[in-house]
C-alpha cells in the first residue's frame, strides 16, 4: 500500500487553491467513483435540460440587447451632439415674439409648417447616413403628427374714427413643427413649462427650441435677423402703443400708423407751444445733468372730453418718432410699487401718458366698487418724482376736471407746462370744415356763423362731417344736430 500511497506533495501540487486544500474531500474526490457519477449526472441534466439552456440563452440575449440598446442610445446622443445644433429662445427674450410672428408669416403660405408626405421627410434624412436616417425619420414622423397644432394670436386695432378691427394670426402652437428655411430643415419645438412661471408677468414660461444640422447652423442667425427685420419694418413709420402688463410694458396690438400733427386741429398756438417745449427738452440732456436737475418733464392737457387731447399726444409721439406708454391709474391690481417700477422702466423713446388723472382718485369714494387700484395719492407723487432714466422722461397727463386735482400733483417739477384744450373755437371749426370739404370757402363761413355762441366739441364736429361725407350743404343745413342734444347716428 505504501507503494500506491500518494506522495505527500501530491495534494499541494495538484490543488493550488487554498479552498481545495482545506476541503476534506480533496483527497477522496478524485478517487470516489460515486461522487464522480453524481457530478456527471448534474452536468448531463444541465446540458440536456432545454429549460436551463433556454434560460441562459435568454439571459445572454437580454444582456446583449441591453448593451446594444445602451450603445445605440449613447451612440445616437453622440451623433446628435455631433450632427445637430440647437438654439433655445425663452419667452423672456425679445426675439421670442419676433420669431413667432415670423413663423406665422411663414405658415400663412401654409406649406412650410411641416412636410406632409414621407417623401419630404426622407429628403431631410437623405443628407445623413445609417442611424441618422432612421432617427430623422422618427423625428419627421412625430412632427407630422403634431404639425396641425396651431395657436391663435389676436390682434386688436382701434382706428382713429373709433372703429375696431381684429385680425387672427395663427402662430405655431405647443409641440413640434418642421420648417425649411434657406435650404435647411429646422425642427421647431414650442414648449410650455407647467411649473415655471415668468414672475414679472405671471405668464407661464415658454421656450422655443430650434434644432438643425450642425453644418446649417448659420441659418439661425439668418432667421433671427430676418425675424427682427420684419418686426422693425412693421414698426417703421408707426407708433407703438404700450400698455402695462403686470410690472412690464407690452405692445398693445400692432403698431399704429403715425398720426400727422396737422390732423389734430387745436386752437391757435397750443400745438406749437407744446411741440417746441418737448423738442427743447429732448435736446437738453446735458443742460439738466450739469445743473443736477432730474431729467424729466411733465405736461398737463386739460379740458372737456373730445377736444383732441389724446389724439394730439399720439400725433406728437409720431412727430417725434416716439412710442406711447398708456397707463390708467384706476387699473385693477396696480400698486404703488408697480407704478414706480413702470415709470422708472419705460421702453426707450417713449412718452408716458396718464389718462384721466382725476378719475383715479375720485373713483375711490365709491365704496361699492371697492378699491380697484391700490395706488395712493402719495404713491403717485413718489412715482412722478422718481429717478428718470438718462434718456429722460416725458409724462403727459390728461384730465377733464383740473379743478378737482390736488395742487401738489400739478406743481412745477411734476407739471411743467399745462395747456387748456377746449371746445371748438370759430377758427378750429373753420379749419375742420375745410379739412373735410376743401373747396367750400363760402359754406365754411356759413357753417362757422351758424355755430356762434354754441359749445361744440371737436370730436362731435368730426362725427358730423364723417356722417355728411361728400355732402357739405347737408352738413351746413343739419347744423342743429350739433347744437341740440340730438345725436348724429
Ligand atoms: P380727448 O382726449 O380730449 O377726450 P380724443 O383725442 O380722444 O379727445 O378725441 C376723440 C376723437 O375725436 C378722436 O377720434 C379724434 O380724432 C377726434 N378729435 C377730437 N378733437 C380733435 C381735434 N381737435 N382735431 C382733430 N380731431 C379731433
Amino acid at each position: 500500500p505504501s507503494a500506491t500511497a500518494p506522495s505527500p506533495t501530491y495534494p499541494a501540487h495538484n490543488t493550488p487553491s487554498s479552498s481545495l486544500q482545506s476541503s476534506p474531500a480533496t483527497s477522496t474526490s478524485s478517487t470516489d467513483p460515486e461522487t464522480k457519477e453524481e457530478k456527471g449526472f448534474i452536468q448531463t441534466v444541465l446540458d440536456s435540460n432545454p429549460y436551463f439552456s433556454a434560460g441562459f440563452g435568454l439571459m445572454a440575449v437580454g444582456a446583449g440587447l441591453t448593451i446594444l440598446r445602451k450603445g445605440t442610445v449613447s451612440g445616437a446622443s453622440v451623433l446628435r451632439r455631433q450632427l445637430l445644433v440647437t438654439l433655445e429662445i425663452p419667452s423672456k427674450d425679445k426675439s421670442y415674439l419676433w420669431f413667432l410672428h415670423w413663423m406665422s408669416s411663414q405658415s400663412r403660405g401654409a406649406a412650410t409648417l411641416a412636410p406632409t408626405s414621407g417623401a419630404d421627410a426622407a429628403g431631410y434624412s437623405s443628407s445623413g447616413k445609417g442611424i441618422f436616417t432612421r432617427l430623422s425619420d422618427r423625428v419627421a414622423n412625430k412632427v407630422n403628427q403634431r404639425s396641425q397644432f396651431l395657436a391663435v394670436q389676436t390682434e386688436f386695432k382701434q382706428h382713429d374714427n373709433g372703429s375696431v378691427s381684429t385680425r387672427f394670426n395663427l402662430v405655431p402652437g405647443n409641440g413640434k413643427h418642421l420648417i425649411r428655411y434657406n435650404g435647411a430643415w429646422i425642427q421647431v419645438e414650442r414648449t410650455r413649462d407647467a411649473k415655471m412661471m415668468d414672475l414679472s408677468t405671471g405668464a407661464p414660461w415658454e421656450t422655443v427650441t430650434l434644432t438643425t444640422l450642425s453644418r446649417d447652423r448659420q441659418v439661425f442667425t439668418e432667421l433671427l435677423q430676418e425675424a427682427q427685420k420684419m418686426a422693425l419694418l412693421n414698426q417703421e413709420g408707426k407708433t407703438v402703443i404700450y400698455t402695462s402688463w403686470g410690472p412690464e410694458w407690452r405692445p398693445f396690438g400692432q403698431p399704429r400708423k403715425r398720426r400727422v400733427l396737422e390732423s389734430v386741429i387745436l386752437d391757435e398756438g397750443i400745438g406749437e407751444r407744446i411741440v417746441r417745449d418737448v423738442r427743447e427738452f429732448v435736446k437738453n440732456e446735458k443742460w439738466y445733468a450739469d445743473r443736477g436737475i432730474p431729467y424729466r418733464r411733465g405736461y398737463l392737457l386739460y379740458g372737456p372730453p373730445g377736444s383732441g387731447k389724446t389724439s394730439f399726444i399720439q400725433a406728437l409721439a409720431g412727430e417725434l418718432e416716439y412710442n406711447i406708454c398708456i397707463l390708467n391709474l384706476s387699473e385693477r391690481g396696480l400698486t404703488n410699487d408697480r407704478l414706480n417700477h413702470l415709470l422708472t422702466n419705460l421702453p426707450e423713446r417713449s412718452i408716458m401718458l396718464l389718462e384721466d388723472i382725476d378719475a383715479a382718485f375720485a373713483k375711490r369714494d365709491k365704496t361699492q366698487e371697492g378699491f380697484q387700484s391700490m395706488v395712493t395719492f402719495s404713491g403717485l407723487l413718489n412715482a412722478l418724482d422718481g429717478v428718470a432714466s438718462s434718456e429722460g422722461r416725458i409724462i403727459f397727463m390728461t384730465t377733464n376736471h383740473i379743478e378737482v386735482l390736488d395742487p401738489a400733483l400739478i406743481r412745477p417739477g411734476r407739471v411743467d407746462l399745462r395747456e387748456y384744450v377746449g371746445d371748438a373755437t370759430p377758427s378750429q371749426i373753420r379749419k375742420m370744415f375745410k379739412r373735410f370739404y376743401e373747396q367750400e370757402n363760402v359754406l365754411a363761413d356759413t357753417f362757422v356763423r351758424s355755430l356762434e355762441g354754441h359749445k361744440v366739441s371737436t370730436a362731435a364736429l368730426q362725427g358730423h362731417f364723417v356722417h355728411f361725407k361728400d355732402r357739405p350743404e347737408e352738413a351746413c343745413e343739419s347744423v342743429h344736430y350739433l347744437t341740440t342734444p340730438h345725436r348724429v347716428d
